[in-house]
């Protein structure tokens, strides 16, 4: 039998559809896009149109193919049960048991009854599960944690992902070394990855000292981390460990303490400010983006200004701006001074437009330079890749992928770095 895996939303999500293919094609199930035997969306829900997104995939599927045996997954269908328990899926789940994905399809095909599993999501214990290679990128993503505890009054996230938990640490160790046999970059990522803290006492600094010891691993990419969880220990191994990715996405998501505490973030500007400062003194020319989001309830306009002012002061090289979502549920969804979805989109765009700003001038200050450029993919006259500080080079050459290659840049191609490969041995 064939089979599809459509994946909306995060890493978390496009690391386990990578762990359901592998467990489908070892179960003798082949990987097939076009009119498949079963198609697998696992869905997101972090924002509204999320959530629409996730529910009009679920009512094409079986419109555009009506014999496919339909499996949908993830946040949404965990955030809305009622709702997706009226579409026609045949076997429907929330974010627990996407490893049990052949034995459920097993049962499907034996009794031809739906099936459908739901959990309390505030219990859950870790579901172990593990892949050897990446399909889908040549910098692969190592889920190591689960769920969140920090209930922001914005996120829907704790209430469908569940409780913080982490993998087993030697557990993950065995993976990374697997994955590292064909992969030269490893991306931690999970719901909220700074968290990772296992039952025998390890935490994300132990995790990556250990990695970091893997020959074939060169790089070690962290997806996001809050800026209370950049302890001493991991500013230690920051300042030692040359394998961590010379960039960190850090979500600041206000530039107001005001906002800060409505949206109950855990640290204040001047908390952010001065850690933002301690990790520029150790990598100077670090890469720091970061998360915002606009028209929260309560931001007036001088608060949205003060967002722009430290914004521009921080040094952020990228801001993924987001206008507020309202998620049923959630302790902001009940706010008052709710703002209007016009002055929504218009600070978004203010402040898409200073990330492209602040993003081209970090990028430029890096040409003439040398970097090492890990190639992602090869197209017909060029190769693309990205430096350890996240820069998108283009290289007019033909190159080997998930090689790094040494690359002298040479100059900016709408907004795109491009560069050449020096002739010395390691590029050989
Ligand atoms: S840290 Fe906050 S924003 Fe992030 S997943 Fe947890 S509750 Fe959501």
């Amino acid at each position: 039998m064939t089979f599809t895996i459509i994946t909306l939303g995060c890493k978390v999500n496009i690391y386990e559809s990578e762990m359901m293919r592998e467990r489908l094609e070892k179960a003798g199930y082949h990987y097939q896009k076009e009119n498949p035997d079963i198609t697998i969306i696992n869905t997101c829900s972090v924002t509204n149109m999320a959530d629409k997104k996730s529910e009009k995939m679920v009512r094409q599927a079986k419109k555009n193919n009506p014999h496919t045996i339909l499996i949908v997954a993830g946040c949404s269908s965990e955030n809305k049960r009622i709702k997706y328990q009226d579409f026609d899926i045949d076997i429907l789940l929330g974010n627990k048991d996407k490893s049990k994905i052949v034995d459920l399809l097993k049962k499907w095909e034996q009794t031809k009854q739906k099936i459908t599993q739901f959990y309390s999501t505030r219990e859950l214990p870790f579901e172990n599960m593990t892949i050897e290679e990446f399909h889908s990128h040549t910098r692969a993503f190592l889920k190591i944690q689960d769920g969140c505890n920090n209930f922001c009054s914005y996120c829907i996230i704790p209430y469908v992902r569940g409780t913080a938990r982490s993998k087993d640490f030697q557990e993950t160790l065995k993976e990374a070394k697997k994955i590292a046999q064909k992969h030269k970059e490893i991306v931690l990522t999970g719901i909220h990855t700074g968290s990772y803290f296992t039952t025998d006492g390890h935490d994300l600094t132990d995790l990556i000292h250990e990695m970091s010891k893997i020959d074939e691993l060169k790089r070690i990419r962290i997806s996001s981390i809050e800026i209370t969880e950049l302890n001493e220990k991991f500013m230690t191994e920051l300042k030692q460990n040359s394998k961590i990715c010379n960039h960190l996405h850090i979500p600041l998501q206000a530039g107001s303490d005001e906002i800060l505490t409505r949206m109950n973030r855990k640290y204040d500007l001047n908390y952010f400010e001065n850690k933002i400062k301690q990790i520029r003194k150790i990598r100077p020319q670090i890469n720091i983006s970061t998360d915002i989001i606009v028209g929260h309830p309560f931001e007036t306009d001088e608060l949205f200004e003060q967002t722009l002012k430290i914004v521009k002061k921080l040094q952020f090289t990228k801001i993924h701006a987001f206008p507020y979502s309202k998620r049923e549920g959630t302790k902001s969804a009940s706010m008052e001074h709710q703002i209007d979805n016009f002055t929504k989109k218009e600070r978004n765009q203010r402040l898409i437009a200073l990330s492209n700003q602040l993003e081209r001038v970090y990028a430029s200050s890096f040409n003439q330079q040398i970097v090492e450029v890990l190639v992602e993919e090869q197209k017909d006259a060029y190769s693309i890749g990205h430096t350890s500080n996240y820069l998108k080079i283009k290289i007019y050459e033909s190159l080997t992928i998930n090689q790094i290659y040494q690359v002298k840049l040479t100059n900016l191609e709408n907004d795109v770095l491009i560069g050449s490969t020096l002739k010395t041995k390691s590029n050989q």
